[in-house]
């Protein structure tokens, strides 16, 4: 077998020389010269790109100088199987090679199935349906649309929505507007929404905040953006009590923590909201988002015209979702997932440096005493471990759910010397 770094599978190898000289050409060049043409290419949106990325397998992804690096972050929360899985693999490619793409004036059999599985795996009442979109924020924007039809009346109408202090949904202007940090909302105001933030957690708080005013209340059951941040099981059950009486629509926003990232399918279990959006882990790397709408009364809320995507719902990202939870389900993974967090957080608690350690299944966060976050990923990233700082003291890891027990000791057992260098 060659080098690592530049092995190719044999199937793609045909591809690369008829349809890529390009692709070809610029795999051979050193990181840092790929760097320089990344920066010329570009928007610089993202900042410096930390490595250039060529090839992953399982766990692993290698660079483009051939360095071997333990995948902690798994894309934020999206390779639930790893990379390169090969029934993943397979599903997209045969279904490209069957179907690749309809419009949404047509339907196919996997866009079908994977609604189905969502309903069912989500515990959705009769008359509950999917919408499907391309991303997170784009799920949102739907969950917003569809939200803004609980009008109220016009004498009392809902002209709120409520979202929690440190609250991420993503960044397209709706999503945007939900999107509790200044810096991000700011530079881009007016954004479309009415929204007040309140803390995340505080019942009493959410109480008095949903009125008659209120159209929806936004929550990710656990705020990943925000470092793994947990809100309890009590609080999300206060939520839907608190909105129901109100006439609010609650909305979580499990596109982080959703498909089995926290040891169960959804982190809000059993808790049934009014929408749940989705997307990260969903297509296992293939890009796709869906909005899951409960009961026949909120589905109505959106008819023919009222939204719509090209490429949302297309049969291989229904395939890859399918691929996803038919292997989440098949290897019991979300045994695995509960056992190797409780174990993982376990040993991060006895690491000298690290406090705080907090998170559910393989969503976890710590905090660090005195070393600098932003610092100890760069130090693991040379260390061969992408990691990831969501603030200045805060390390994040959302590695695939295939993790093993053996590749999350090779990062514990690296760690303090890690964090002394960092
Ligand atoms: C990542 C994220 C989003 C945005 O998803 P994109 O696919 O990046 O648009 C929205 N909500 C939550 C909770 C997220 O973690």
């Amino acid at each position: 077998m060659s080098d690592p770094a530049t092995h190719t599978p044999q199937t793609t190898d045909l591809a690369a020389d008829l349809a890529s000289d390009e692709v070809h050409e610029l795999s051979q060049l050193s990181s840092s010269a790929l760097s320089q043409r990344y920066q010329q290419s570009l928007l610089g949106v993202f900042g410096t790109p930390q490595r250039v990325l060529v090839r992953g397998a399982g766990c692993h992804v290698w660079d483009a100088d051939g360095k071997q690096y333990l995948d902690l972050l798994g894309g934020i929360a999206v390779n639930t199987l790893g990379h390169a899985n090969p029934l993943l693999t397979s599903v997209i490619t045969s279904q490209l090679a069957t179907l690749g793409h309809v419009s949404n004036f047509f339907t196919s059999p996997s866009q079908i199935a994977l609604a189905e599985k969502l309903l069912e795996i989500s515990g959705a009442p009769a008359g509950s349906k999917v919408f499907f979109a391309n991303s997170g924020t784009e799920a949102n924007e739907a969950a917003l649309k569809l939200t803004r039809r609980n009008t109220g009346t016009p004498e009392a109408p809902r002209t709120k929505v409520i979202a929690l202090e440190q609250a991420f949904h993503g960044r397209t202007l709706g999503a945007l507007s939900l999107t509790h940090k200044e810096k991000y909302r700011a530079p881009f105001a007016p954004l479309p929404e009415n929204v007040t933030w309140i803390p995340a957690g505080d019942i009493e708080a959410l109480r008095a905040a949903v009125d008659q005013s209120v159209a929806a209340v936004f929550i990710e059951p656990i705020q990943g953006e925000a470092g793994v941040k947990m809100l309890s099981a009590r609080y999300l059950q206060a939520a839907r009590e608190i909105t129901r009486e109100a006439g609010a629509l609650l909305v979580f926003d499990e596109v982080q923590t959703g498909m089995g990232r926290t040891g169960s399918f959804f982190a809000s279990t059993p808790v049934i909201p009014d929408v749940m959006t989705l997307a990260k882990g969903l297509g296992g790397g293939f890009p796709i988002g869906a909005m899951i709408v409960f009961g026949e009364e909120n589905c109505a809320r959106l008819t023919p015209g009222d939204h719509g995507t090209t490429f949302g719902g297309n049969p291989m990202a229904c395939a890859a979702g399918l691929a996803v939870i038919h292997t989440i389900e098949s290897q019991n993974l979300l045994e695995a997932v509960k056992t190797n967090g409780t174990w993982l957080r376990e040993q991060l608690s006895g690491i000298p440096g690290v406090s705080q350690v907090r998170g559910a299944g393989l969503l976890t966060a710590f905090e660090l005493a005195e070393a600098n976050a932003p610092k100890l990923v760069s130090v693991a990233l040379d260390a061969g471990f992408i990691i990831n700082a969501t603030d200045e003291n805060t390390i994040r890891l959302a590695p695939p759910l295939v993790i093993t027990q053996e590749q999350l000791e090779t990062f514990l057992t690296a760690l303090p010397q890690l964090i002394a260098n960092a």
